[in-house]
């Protein structure tokens, strides 16, 4: 694990650097990454014990890079099964329509089905590793207030009524869609709650049926049906209710196998373990960050599921806001920073959320030859811009307006997550790219020394944020530095080329901060 263990700026007065409310999977992703950063933080959870039920029930290859970097993705990948198709087809068993999912390109499997209660266990083991985070669990916050030093929490023992102050330079509310931090904050919620109301039934595999591995979409007219192979043996059916049906007819278990036959599911497949009814959410907070104060995941945006992408929005979330913070908190960048938070998240939500709501209405439209199906998702993915074939979610990761220099654009390097290939260190070792990148800024150049494309000015100004400089070569080449990367797929310096450019700031996520011919100062 590379722990950055540095606190050269901590302030012995505060009870910690950062306070976490709540402790679902968005701060728990938190705790991990600012644990790595050496970033002392005390995170308060209500429950004693993780929300039982199953919600989410996938993620994709960039949520799976951001636990790379902090050496969770292959203790995680051990529990997930690959999602390799998405298949649309009628209850009499006809195909309408496939998807097969490509390799991505981000060093990670593109798409992974998961069982999310064991998924958030491994990410608590792995925040165990970092003495910085202390986590308290049966801890309710109560109230939260912040004066121009530091925020100060109130928090509640549930068991014993007691309360006690606790104070940090930055609160992360990731309390949830009733976040009660935003409501003290009185921050408004945008959006609306569609009124449709889902079943949704969880089991557990007992005996296979053909295609169980299967993400299908059932289509007919009477009643659609999302049916989802979860990892570990579990497995998941979700059906909208129609107009003239209520939560009485799916209460007992006589009705929901009723409902199940129908896709041929009976008792010796599965045990029914829960059911439960959701109505989903199209909402976002006005604004997610007041002063020391900042929303994220579910607090800060609540989308319907059909995308698969509001657990890991929220990691991604945490992802972006907490290199920044350590790097404010070390009084490397400027306070005022953190307020790009909110306008790199904010568009990549407001997407993700457009692409789950039009997804919904496919899913409930009946389909009964593969024409309709193919156009109407045609569209949808040509509306959003999104390539087809394979999966609506395989466009590579960009950043909205933020922290860059630069304008951002398809064609520039600027503001895209960088590719993910196979490299080796002159000493012949192979590894995927982010494991030399480590934690920091990264400069890297196509055959070039790419420090030496700095001006004097330029090259200060990322020194001091302890930037790294690094020469690409072609494999076919040879080193000529021990810090050299070796291309072993060509595709590194393909990345680069076919962006035009001989140089890029690699940030501590990923993305791309300034590329050679578009300007390479530090971002203000
Ligand atoms: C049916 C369904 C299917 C879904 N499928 C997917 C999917 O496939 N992929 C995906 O990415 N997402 C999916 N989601 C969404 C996903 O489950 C949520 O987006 C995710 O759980 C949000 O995480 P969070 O940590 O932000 O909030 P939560 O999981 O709600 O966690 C908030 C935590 O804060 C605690 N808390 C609240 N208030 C306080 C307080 N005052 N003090 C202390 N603790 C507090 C709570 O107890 C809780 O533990 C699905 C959701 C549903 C309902």
């Amino acid at each position: 694990m590379n722990t950055d263990s540095r606190q050269d700026t901590v302030d012995t007065t505060l009870d910690a650097e950062v306070i976490l409310v709540g402790y679902g999977p968005t701060a728990v992703a938190a705790a991990n990454f600012l644990g790595a950063y050496g970033i002392k933080t005390i995170a308060f959870e209500r429950y004693k014990d993780i929300y039982a039920r199953a919600r989410a029930v996938t993620v994709n290859d960039w949520t799976m890079r951001c636990f790379q970097s902090v050496g969770l993705d292959t203790d995680l990948l051990k529990d997930m099964d690959p999602t390799n198709t998405l298949l649309w087809k009628t209850y009499s068993g006809k195909e309408l329509m496939r998807i097969d999912i490509k390799k991505s390109s981000l060093g990670q499997p593109s798409s992974s089905m998961i069982y999310q209660p064991v998924m958030e266990q491994t990410m608590r083991t792995g925040v165990a590793r970092h003495a910085c985070v202390d986590v308290q669990f049966g801890k309710q916050v109560t109230h939260v207030s912040q004066d121009a030093d530091c925020a100060t929490v109130e928090v509640t023992d549930i068991e014993t009524g007691t309360k006690t102050n606790t104070r940090a330079r930055y609160v992360l509310a990731c309390d949830g869609g009733s976040s009660g931090v935003r409501t003290q904050l009185d921050i408004p919620l945008i959006g609306s709650t569609i009124n449709t109301l889902w079943v949704v039934i969880d089991a557990r595999v007992k005996q296979w049926w053909p295609e169980r591995h299967v993400l299908k979409f059932w289509s007919d007219k009477q009643r659609p049906v999302v049916d989802i192979p979860l990892s570990m043996g579990n497995h998941r059916w979700e059906f909208p209710l129609s107009e003239n049906e209520s939560e009485k007819d799916f209460e007992t278990k006589e009705q929901l196998w009723k409902m199940l036959s129908t896709m041929g599911i009976t008792p010796e497949h599965v045990d029914i373990h829960q059911h439960a009814f959701y109505r989903h959410h199209v909402r976002r907070a006005a604004h997610w960050r007041e002063g020391r104060v900042f929303l994220l995941g579910d607090a800060a945006h609540m989308m319907p599921p059909w995308a698969g992408q509001g657990m890991q929005s929220g990691i991604r979330d945490s992802f972006n806001l907490c290199w920044k913070l350590r790097d404010v908190i070390r009084g490397r960048l400027p306070e005022s920073m953190l307020d790009t938070y909110e306008s790199e998240r904010a568009p990549n939500v407001a997407m993700i959320t457009e692409v789950s709501e039009e997804l919904g209405r496919v899913i409930k439209m009946t389909m009964t030859g593969p024409e309709k199906i193919k156009a109407m998702v045609g569209g949808l993915l040509s509306k959003f811009k999104l390539p087809m074939p394979p999966s609506p979610l395989d466009k590579p990761p960009t950043i909205g307006k933020g922290w860059v220099t630069g304008n951002i654009s398809a064609k520039s390097a600027v503001g895209q997550m960088i590719a993910q290939p196979r490299v080796a260190t002159p000493a012949g070792h192979r590894c995927r790219l982010d494991d030399l990148l480590g934690h920091g800024f990264v400069m890297l150049g196509d055959e070039v020394d790419p420090a030496s494309l700095l001006s004097t000015q330029e090259r200060k100004a990322w020194d001091a944020l302890g930037t790294r400089y690094i020469t690409v070569r072609s494999a076919d080449g040879s080193a000529r530095s021990d810090t050299d990367i070796m291309d072993m797929e060509g595709s590194l310096l393909k990345w680069l080329r076919d962006r035009k450019t001989k140089a890029v700031v690699v940030r501590p996520d990923r993305f791309v901060a300034a590329a050679y011919g578009s300007g390479l100062s530090v971002p203000n």
